[in-house]
């Protein structure tokens, strides 16, 4: 991969990180977001934020480039493959109204 490649791609994940960590949460409708790397694995914004530095300095092939954020509408079973938490899904947790 040469410079200018390695360059977007971390800017790229900088700024859709930035975004995750600053919105956890889409606007309108509070529905939960979650990051998507060019691997293909789920970040939660919990590990965005712990791991801003692996992000923002990734080399593309190393699991930490972020591809898109995503917003998890309704994969109960959707685990962050970090920290294997849960991520929140927007139609599939109910009953929680306050
Ligand atoms: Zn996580």
């Amino acid at each position: 991969m040469n410079f200018p490649q390695l360059r977007n791609i971390q800017l790229r994940s900088r700024k859709l990180r930035d975004q995750l960590i600053a919105s956890p949460y889409a606007w309108p409708g509070g529905y939960p977001m979650f990051a998507i790397t060019r691997d293909g694995a789920a970040l939660c914004h919990q590990c965005c934020a712990n791991e801003h530095k692996s992000i923002g300095f990734t080399y593309g092939a190393d699991g930490w480039a972020i591809e898109a954020l995503d917003v998890n509408w309704e994969d109960s079973s959707l685990h962050c493959d970090h920290c294997s938490d849960r991520i929140e899904s927007a139609y599939a947790d109910s009953g929680e109204c306050s």
